[in-house]
């Protein structure tokens, strides 16, 4: 679940490039989108989805190949060519949140791009806006796209299908859909203003508002203008907020595909009229993907699949430990990883750490749902083509105090307590979760569809390559030569 708000926009100068390098590379990274929709709904794709997987290199067997399938590591490999063992970006909430730097004008946690100060912007609550770590006001041009108010005028809005309705084979009537409230189309945005921009970020017009404001920004900063590559970010959130609420089989992310397709024809048209289809390199990929909800699952003969909440098991070994070494959380749970900040200071306490570790951990094996518990450091030695021992290991690294890594079996999902559970989830270093699109387009980049196993991480070091740039540190990718032209 995307529990921040997201960038959408990081302009940053690369370096000067001859003629034949692109004047703009732009990488799409489309929040939750799986693969399977792009052939799902093939038949009915006619805009940039359609384009880029006719016209570009398509990587068929991509994943975001490590375990906490989380939107915040998944963006993190993408540009750094980096697992999370070896940026630290392991969750959501470990490695992100920076409470040194809020946001301009607003509330709200920040997601950084990266640690370099260029133009990095995230919607909030009806406005774009940026933290203080990138800047100490907003420029112009973001103050003029803010006072049009676009978000706040979509009070009492409609979203219903684009096609008939009998162009949607999935049923629309699944009341376990949107926590059993507002489960059909049409649905409606609320009629106060301030609460219809909050809710914007659950309908497909969302992502058309991002890719408007990606534009105004290429143009405001003369992106491609100075002889030089530059570099467009853009991450569409929207296809994860209807996916965690209707689930990947709804008519609603049916709805949201078409949609976004139609969106990115016509950004990617209005690049191409700027810059020429030859100086613009297109990247689209995911940061994760999703597993349905359980209940769907169960209904079709998964009976395995469950919501696993291992919140009551965590508190009361935490209880335990409070009573034999003072009154703290000093276990903590986060999608699949078992967090012990202090070692050494509780085993000062007398405590048996590996022991009460060891109990914990036959605890968790106990609970439905559960594949398999691991100590990381046992996972090191073990045979990498078994894709969640890989996934582990990419994930972890060695001084995070990672303890415990918990593997669900397939079909079921991390989950939280009420009032409000996602219905659909990801986070396991399943295919379900770890697949992801992967497609290039541009100059000097070859067509067609391959289908040898990638991964996110070598997206960097392949536009590094394109670019004629040499990376400043090790990075775990490797250039997707096949796909490019020769003499690269
Ligand atoms: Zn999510």
């Amino acid at each position: 679940m995307t529990r921040s708000v997201l960038w959408v926009l990081a302009a940053v100068g690369l370096a000067p490039a001859p003629s034949p390098r692109p004047r703009l590379v732009v990488v799409i990274t489309v929040d939750q989108l799986r693969p399977d929709y792009l052939d799902r709904y093939r038949p009915q794709l006619q805009g940039g989805l359609r384009l880029l997987l006719r016209e570009g290199a398509v990587f068929r067997d991509a994943y975001q190949d490590h375990a906490v399938t989380e939107t915040a590591p998944g963006h993190s490999t993408i540009l750094s060519g980096r697992w999370p063992a070896h940026t630290g970006i392991i969750a959501n909430t470990v490695g992100v949140l920076d409470s040194t730097a809020p946001l301009i004008g607003l509330a709200g946690p920040i997601l950084p791009i990266g640690r370099a100060k260029q133009s990095v912007y995230w919607y909030q609550s009806g406005y774009f806006t940026t933290s203080r770590y990138y800047g100490d006001s907003l420029p112009l041009w973001v103050r003029a796209f803010n006072a049009r108010r676009l978000p706040f005028e979509e009070a009492g809005a409609v979203w219903n299908l684009l096609l008939p309705a009998r162009d949607y084979p999935e049923p629309d009537s699944v009341p376990y859909e949107n926590g059993g409230a507002g489960f059909m189309f049409p649905h409606h945005l609320p009629a106060d203003s301030a609460q219809a921009a909050v809710a914007l970020a659950g309908i497909p017009t969302m992502d058309s508002l991002t890719l408007a404001f990606a534009l105004e920004g290429t143009r405001a900063l003369r992106l491609g203008g100075r002889g030089a590559t530059d570099l467009l970010a853009v991450s569409l959130s929207t296809t994860d907020a209807i996916g965690h609420a209707f689930g990947p089989d709804s008519r609603e992310i049916h709805d949201q595909i078409l949609r976004l397709d139609r969106y990115l024809g016509t950004f990617l048209q209005q690049l191409f009229v700027r810059y020429g289809t030859g100086n613009v390199l297109v990247v689209l990929t995911a940061d994760h993907g999703v597993t349905p909800y359980p209940e769907r699952s169960r209904a079709l003969g998964r009976r395995d699949a469950v919501r696993v909440i291992p919140d009551s098991l965590i508190a009361s070994a935490n209880a335990a430990l409070d009573r034999r070494a003072g009154g703290r959380d000093w276990l903590q749970f986060d999608t699949g990883m078992l967090l012990l900040a202090d070692r050494p200071r509780l085993a000062a306490q007398g405590v048996n750490v590996d022991s009460v570790i060891a109990d914990l951990a036959g605890q968790l094996r106990g609970l439905p749902g559960v594949a398999r518990v691991d100590r990381p450091a046992d996972l090191a030695a073990q045979d990498t083509t078994d894709a969640v021992v890989r996934r582990w290991i990419h994930q972890v690294p060695p001084d995070a105090g990672v303890e415990l890594v918990v593997t669900l079996k397939p079909y079921s999902i991390w989950t939280y307590p009420p009032p409000n559970p996602p219905i659909a989830m990801h986070g396991q270093p399943t295919d379900a979760d770890a697949h992801v699109p992967l497609i290039l387009m541009g100059p000097e980049i070859r067509r067609g569809t391959y289908d040898r196993r990638v991964s996110t991480v070598d997206i960097a070091p392949t536009l590094a390559r394109l670019l004629g740039l040499t990376p400043a540190e090790p990075l775990d990718g490797r250039v997707l030569a096949e796909a490019l032209a020769a003499g690269n």
